[in-house]
């Protein structure tokens, strides 16, 4: 059924645009969806006991596992994990300048500066990622007020260099954990880092409820205060206490979290076993190579990402995608560009990059590559071997006319 590719095909393909060697589009972040007799018996037992949103049985359900998994006091779910984590800046009451790594997905950026704060753009450490120590005490600012840090990839972030700063600094810690459910550091779940961590829980994330997110924190008032403003400030009936606006999780999507939730295990096992069948598809392949994973912790794996070196693959980072969109394999370049390069930050600072060049090399770097359980470990050989051929041909691909 999956043709197997010579090196004159794949080099045909990828030019002239023949048959690709997947019939049907492998995606980064297909959804996982849980057992779907389970979520259906809990959408009957929803519509029958009437009860949608507002705090119902499943919302308090999913909050309690998250919470109990994570080794959390307190789990606040939301509508979305921007939404989260924009509530969450509001209720910290963080001001001025926020501290944040231009590598990552926009909404965390977007969400310091909707809540009227200023995202200050930090240098990553090329071998987490994740924001650099040493970079992060250059960009502090008497304005400063809170350093944002992202586990990208679900890498966690140097989590007791920066407690260190953050305390001698008197600045507040938090963490865009969206990536890393499930995922521990120093054998600590993430989730208990920082003063408050946020999740999301889009239906491209590990843990999917259609559109959600989540704030866990050991701090009760913090928690409190969230939940009066994802609820327009109510307290009881008839009584807002604070501004607040409608932050809340639907039981539909609650019910779909919880079902997520119960095959976790079952996907970082796929997730684990894929990261090894690639690790051994792309060992010989020049100029390639996977991004280092947190040896000795738990991690689910949700995101296979390469490394193009062009000076060994012969080829760029672009090129090669294009190649594999070609074949099917649908591969992305999170996060390409940095926050810093999109608007309105590039017109806000249009200097930016000088302080961030990690940033730049990573981000014209990397390829994220489809895993999860949609994937055959056939494929991944055969994707293997559309890189492999790829770069065998590479001064052919790379003089083609596009
Ligand atoms: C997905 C994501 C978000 C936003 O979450 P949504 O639930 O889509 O609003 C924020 N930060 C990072 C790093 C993400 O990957």
């Amino acid at each position: 059924m999956q043709m197997r590719v010579s090196s004159k095909s794949v080099a045909d393909l990828a030019i002239r645009g023949g048959a690709p060697a997947f019939r049907e589009a492998l995606h980064v972040g297909r959804p996982n969806l849980g057992n779907r007799e389970d979520f259906l018996r809990r959408v009957n037992q929803m519509l029958d006991r009437n009860w949608l949103s507002n705090d119902g049985p499943f919302v308090q359900d999913f909050e309690a596992r998250i919470a109990e998994r994570l080794g959390v006091r307190h789990c606040a779910v939301f509508t979305n994990g921007t939404v989260a984590l924009e509530l969450l800046i509001l209720a910290m009451g963080l001001h001025g300048e926020v501290i944040v790594p231009s590598f990552t997905f926009i909404a965390t950026a977007h969400a310091v500066l909707r809540q009227g704060l200023v995202p200050v753009f930090c240098d990553v450490d090329p071998s987490t990622a994740c924001l650099d120590p040493a970079q992060v005490e250059r960009r502090i600012t008497p304005r400063t007020s809170a350093i944002l840090g992202v586990h990208c990839w679900g890498r966690a972030c140097p989590v007791d260099t920066l407690a260190e700063i953050a305390s001698r600094h008197r600045l507040a810690l938090l963490y865009d954990a969206s990536h890393a459910f499930g995922n521990s550091c120093g054998g600590r779940m993430i989730g208990g880092f920082g003063r408050a961590e946020v999740f999301s829980f889009h239906c491209t994330k590990f843990l999917q409820s259609f559109e959600g997110g989540a704030v866990v924190t050991d701090d009760d008032e913090l928690d409190a205060k969230l939940r009066l403003i994802r609820n327009f400030g109510f307290n009881g009936v008839d009584n807002v206490v604070s501004i607040g606006t409608n932050g809340k999780m639907t039981e539909v999507a609650a019910a779909m979290g919880i079902t997520s939730l119960e095959s976790a295990d079952e996907v970082v096992a796929v997730n684990t076993r894929n990261r090894r069948l690639y690790e051994d598809a792309l060992k010989d392949v020049p100029g390639i190579s996977l991004f280092r994973s947190d040896v000795g912790e738990q991690q689910n794996h949700q995101y296979l990402v390469a490394l193009v070196a062009p000076s060994e693959s012969g080829l760029s980072r672009d090129l090669l995608v294009d190649v594999l969109h070609a074949e099917n394999v649908l591969a992305r370049r999170y996060f390409h560009p940095g926050c810093h390069r999109m608007e309105p930050y590039r017109t806000m600072d249009p200097a930016a990059g000088r302080f961030l060049p990690q940033t730049e090399r990573l981000s014209s770097a990397v390829i994220v590559l489809p895993t999860g359980p949609q994937l055959q470990p056939d494929d991944i050989a055969l994707i293997g071997d559309i890189l492999s051929l790829a770069v065998d041909n590479a001064g052919l691909l790379s003089s083609a006319p596009s």
